[in-house]
């Protein structure tokens, strides 16, 4: 059998007042999942581990068996496979921000007025090489962004020059192993050249003349190495697919070497189209033989405190699974579950454990009514992020057996 995941971003939550005590998967009108979980396997999954707040990253790295304990090297290179940059392993790379610093570098304000626009078009500009070291800068949301070295002989064990408070000078960034004096001395170049770019940008000019705040230096921390995880195919013994608009989730899989199947127009946001996705993810089957396709609208509406957003996004994911996926699971393994919680009522990631639903021709039906956090419980499952691919595989036939 071949095995398709969904991965409804954030999908575990609390009860919520407006939902009548319900949770939104509890709420939501899903006949599909329904059925599913009537005659499938149903329970709860621990994403990292009991009372561990996953992020989107450590979770994902989780569930296709890289235990983050090992290959999370921080948020820095995370955050910038999130930004879209093609990172590859050894790459240095530090969360970041546009600041504003006056002449004696001063920080006056960490986040450049707020700056929204044109953030690309200045970080293009940054895009440089210092001593044969290949130094790009991506814009990400906002004021944020992301710094990354390439080259030979680097080190992540550097301070940041991020002073983190208005009113304090920028820091120097100092090595802090010998290795890494040559890190600091380049990082130390790239701020100095960066805020002359920056000072005499033209998006600067005209923030400058409109009263805005320029954005005319870049505070960087969180540094990180990229790092060389094996192959997905080397983990598993088979090759495997994905299909996911957010960038941090595709960062990932393809640092993973799963292989891209993500449809042109589809996005990570509310108005995603599922189907796409799903059409998408049964495609990729006939190559492969694992597919992870994300879906980010719950964890978007778990964020914006929306309970009821986030139940019609499920609604919306069971209708696009009744309309192209549910009669062509012959030889397929489904399963369906968030990466985290993200409850509506908390609008953060929480450590709840979240539904988890396994559906295949001839499994164990569990017999719940209705697929929810309550019910679930109930459920033959009770598994670890990490037992995830174990799981799987094993009902998927892909397993041996342990001993004789
Ligand atoms: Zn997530
Ligand atoms: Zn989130």
């Amino acid at each position: 059998m071949k095995i398709f995941l969904l991965i409804a971003d954030g999908l575990g939550d609390r009860p919520s007042e407006v939902l009548k005590g319900m949770t939104p998967l509890e709420a939501a009108n899903k006949p599909n999942l329904n059925k599913m979980a009537h005659e499938g396997m149903v329970g709860l999954i621990d994403p990292i581990k009991p009372g561990i707040i996953p992020g989107s990253d450590t979770s994902h790295l989780n569930y296709l068996g890289y235990d983050p304990m090992k290959y999370y090297t921080g948020r820095g290179p995370f955050e910038a496979l999130g930004t879209g940059l093609k990172l590859e392993p050894g790459d240095i790379a530090f969360r970041a921000n546009f600041a504003t610093v006056d002449e004696g570098f001063v920080v006056r304000d960490r986040r450049a007025g707020r700056i929204r626009k044109d953030t690309d078009k200045l970080a293009k500009s940054l895009n440089m090489e210092i001593d044969g070291v290949k130094v790009m800068f991506k814009e990400g949301t906002e004021h944020r962004g992301a710094l990354v070295l390439r080259g030979k002989g680097l080190s992540p064990e550097v301070s940041e020059n991020d002073p983190h408070h208005e009113g304090l000078k920028v820091k120097m960034v100092q090595p802090l192993k010998d290795e890494a004096e040559r890190t600091a001395i380049i990082l130390n170049e790239f701020f100095n050249r960066s805020h002359e770019i920056l000072n005499s940008h033209p998006v600067n000019e005209s923030r400058i003349k409109s009263g805005e705040l320029p954005a005319n230096a870049i505070l960087f921390r969180g540094g990180g190495i990229v790092p060389d995880i094996p192959k997905f195919k080397e983990l598993h013994g088979f090759s495997g697919g994905f299909v996911a608009a957010v960038a941090l989730v595709s960062g990932i899989c393809t640092l993973a070497g799963l292989k891209n199947y993500t449809p042109a127009g589809v996005t990570g946001s509310l108005d995603t189209n599922i189907e796409a996705k799903l059409t998408a993810g049964l495609e990729a089957l006939k190559n492969e033989d694992f597919v992870i396709v994300n879906v980010k609208g719950t964890d978007i509406a778990g964020h914006d405190g929306d309970p009821i957003a986030k139940m019609k996004f499920i609604e919306r994911i069971d209708q696009a699974i009744g309309k192209v996926l549910i009669n062509r699971l012959d030889d397929v393994l489904f399963c369906f579950t968030g990466d985290h919680s993200t409850p509506a009522t908390v609008k953060e990631h929480t450590s709840d454990p979240v539904p988890i639903l396994i559906y295949y021709k001839g499994s164990r039906a569990d017999k719940i009514e209705n697929l929810a956090e309550s019910q679930c419980r109930t459920g033959t499952l009770r598994i670890m992020g990490s037992d995830l691919m174990d799981v799987l595989k094993s009902h998927a036939g892909k397993a041996e057996k342990f001993g004789a």
